[in-house]
């Protein structure tokens, strides 16, 4: 396990939601000490992930309140443990989902600490010392360095914040495909957000045909213009799929609200692989005969490890990859998560979490 100390005794200043109406308010909580293993971490941005969303109005029904939540961090870090070896005041970092894993099963000892049984993450966990973890929506962070990474010195703090959870999500079950070294595949991604941009721009990077299935016609141009997708299906319209119908490799689906599957699965070849990313509070429609008559599988996929986060952010480094951001600021949380939940936000919000923060803290 990991070593921390119990001493929660640092006063730090976030925000937080309080019940399932999702208002988010300031917040001032304390955080444990920094420990042998810890890195303390000035958050100057965090993006918004859906997650949060999910979280915040309780969605999935686990919510422990208050949350403070936000798995997209980057700052700066001001003090670190003295088992601490790969880090050092002043360096660029972020923090992404985990926050605590048991450090000896074979999913950690392999890296794919996403898949350890005790895996707790950054904001809505129970950590070791018994206390719930509070996210980057907050001033500062204490973080274990395993779960901590260094961002490339040619990327923005703001831009490269949703890589940490929108980013490794995508890329995770990409690498898993070996679709990061085998070029030339069809791909389709469905939804185009935070997490379905990242993947464009992953697609094409690794060389493959990308094709986006939207349910927002408004968003067709931006997606060949800027982000460099190669077709656009609308889901909505049976015309169009109809025409995509079998031509596909490989499909990612982050779609976070219920819909049918049934529809996207007709667009993968026979034994194309759909991956769910999406998490949606109702149980997806899975019809039987697009999945038998094409011997298509649908499997899911959970963020990353901490490997896969590492190759990713150097990935990113080198084809200088971010994302497509809109920045906020903390007293407009409000207004921000109910334009994420209206699908209105070209592809990412990101809080600059130094602006309008209580100047003692
Ligand atoms: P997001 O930015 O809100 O994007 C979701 C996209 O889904 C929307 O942009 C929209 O794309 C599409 N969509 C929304 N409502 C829809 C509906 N009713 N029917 C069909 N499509 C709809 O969300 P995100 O941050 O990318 O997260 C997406 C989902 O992944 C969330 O459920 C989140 O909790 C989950 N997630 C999972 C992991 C994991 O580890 N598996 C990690 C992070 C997030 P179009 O406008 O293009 O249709
Ligand atoms: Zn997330």
């Amino acid at each position: 396990m990991a070593q921390t100390t119990p001493n929660h005794t640092q006063t730090v200043s976030g925000w937080a939601a309080h019940d399932s109406s999702g208002k988010i308010t300031p917040f001032i909580f304390k955080r444990r000490e920094n420990g042998i293993n810890d890195v303390t971490i000035e958050v100057l941005y965090c993006g918004i992930c859906h997650t949060d969303l999910h979280h915040v109005r309780n969605d999935w029904g686990i919510t422990m309140y208050p949350v403070v939540p936000g798995h997209e961090i980057t700052g700066v870090i001001t003090k670190v443990g003295s088992n601490v070896k790969e880090f050092k005041v002043g360096d660029r970092v972020g923090v992404g989902c985990l926050a605590a894993t048991c450090l000896e099963c074979d999913f950690c000892k392999d890296s794919q600490e996403n898949y350890c049984d005790q895996v707790q993450f950054t904001y809505n966990g129970i950590f070791w010392d018994g206390s719930i973890t509070y996210g980057g929506y907050s001033k500062m962070l204490v973080a274990d360095h395993r779960y901590v990474v260094h961002i490339p010195a040619n990327l923005p703090l703001d831009a490269t914040a949703p890589l940490l959870c929108a980013g490794v999500t995508v890329f995770s079950p990409m690498k898993d495909h070996n679709l990061h070294q085998a070029p030339g595949k069809k791909i389709g991604v469905v939804g185009l957000g935070g997490l379905g941009h990242v993947a464009v721009k992953f697609g094409k990077a690794f060389g493959h045909h990308v094709t986006v299935i939207s349910t927002s016609p408004s968003k067709e141009k931006e997606a060949k213009e800027r982000l460099g997708a190669d077709d656009f299906l609308v889901s909505t319209d049976a015309q169009q799929l109809k025409k995509g119908m079998r031509t596909l490799d490989f499909i990612l689906n982050t779609v976070s609200a219920k819909h049918s599957l049934g529809p996207l699965l007709e667009l993968l070849k026979v034994n194309g692989t759909m991956v769910v990313v999406g998490a949606p509070d109702q149980p997806f429609e899975l019809p039987s005969f697009p999945m038998i008559f094409g011997k298509r599988a649908v499997k899911g996929s959970v963020i990353g490890g901490m490997r896969d986060t590492k190759e990713m952010m150097e990935l990113c480094g080198k084809h200088n990859i971010t994302c497509d951001i809109e920045v906020t600021t903390p007293h407009k949380l409000d207004a921000a998560l109910d334009r994420v939940a209206k699908n209105d936000v070209r592809y990412r919000f990101v809080i600059d979490i130094t602006a309008g923060l209580p100047s003692n803290l």
